[in-house]
């Protein structure tokens, strides 16, 4: 049964302009206090983005289904997301979409995320421990592409890896000393013959970090040192 504090938060989202009743619905169906940490479990269904492993954040309900609305998936589409985190956002959109390819660098973000889809049976989900950075050439072109930390500057082989007429929602921006707001969510098209870019709304990303964090060794290599 969808939890009522559920259907209170996308009344909240259709008040703030959240129009698309796909993306609607598939936030009322999607548990959001299956993705955050046990002790926000009363905060889960609140318009804020919380505190999850690894220093990351969930995103905020608002800005997840301003994303996915951007985004204009149909269902046949084929979606990379970078920044896995909790899973929140690919839960949302794996019932708009045909496959959803996420790519997370840390760990125990992407094991937890994964055991999520599971318990939710979201079985069109694939993960990928990886630096997004790279995207995920294997598996492209992709119809949509969402990234969920911000990026100085979208690296041009990212965009390459989404088809002709396909759409990337991006946040870009660096944290600047002194400001508090320094990165726009953005649209970018890739048309025929080269890229549109359109500036959507002002927002607050975990910066993406390139590379794989250093994991802790396992006992058996740390004694083959000593
Ligand atoms: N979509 C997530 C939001 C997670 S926050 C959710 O719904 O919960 C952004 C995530 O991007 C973090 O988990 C962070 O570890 C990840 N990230 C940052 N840089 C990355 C990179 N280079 N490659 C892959 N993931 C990255």
């Amino acid at each position: 049964m969808t939890d009522p504090r559920a259907i209170q938060l996308v009344m909240a989202l259709r008040k703030q302009g959240i129009t698309d009743m796909r993306v609607l619905n598939a936030m009322e169906r999607t548990p959001r206090d299956l993705f955050v940490e046990e002790a926000f479990g009363s905060s889960a269904y609140q318009d804020s983005a919380l505190p999850i492993a690894c220093g990351q954040t969930i995103s905020q309900p608002y800005i997840v289904a301003f994303m996915t609305q951007a985004l204009a998936v149909g269902e046949k589409m084929r979606v990379l997301e970078i920044g896995t985190g909790s899973g929140y956002q690919s839960a949302v959109l794996a019932p708009l979409c045909r496959k959803i390819y996420t790519i997370e660098r840390h760990r125990p973000l992407l094991k937890a995320a994964e055991a999520r889809f599971k318990a939710l049976k979201l079985d069109n989900i694939v993960t990928k421990l990886g630096d997004g950075y790279k995207g995920w050439p294997e598996q492209a072109p992709f119809d949509r592409i969402v990234v969920t930390a911000a990026f100085p500057q979208v690296p041009e082989s990212l965009i390459a890896q989404l088809k002709p007429g396909g759409i990337m929602i991006v946040p870009v921006g660096e944290q600047r000393p002194g400001e508090s707001i320094s990165q726009l969510l953005t649209k970018i098209i890739r048309t025929e013959t080269g890229v549109k870019r359109e500036a959507l709304i002002p927002v607050m990303f975990v910066p993406m970090v390139p590379g794989l964090p250093r994991e802790p060794q396992k006992a058996d290599e740390r004694e083959r040192k000593i």
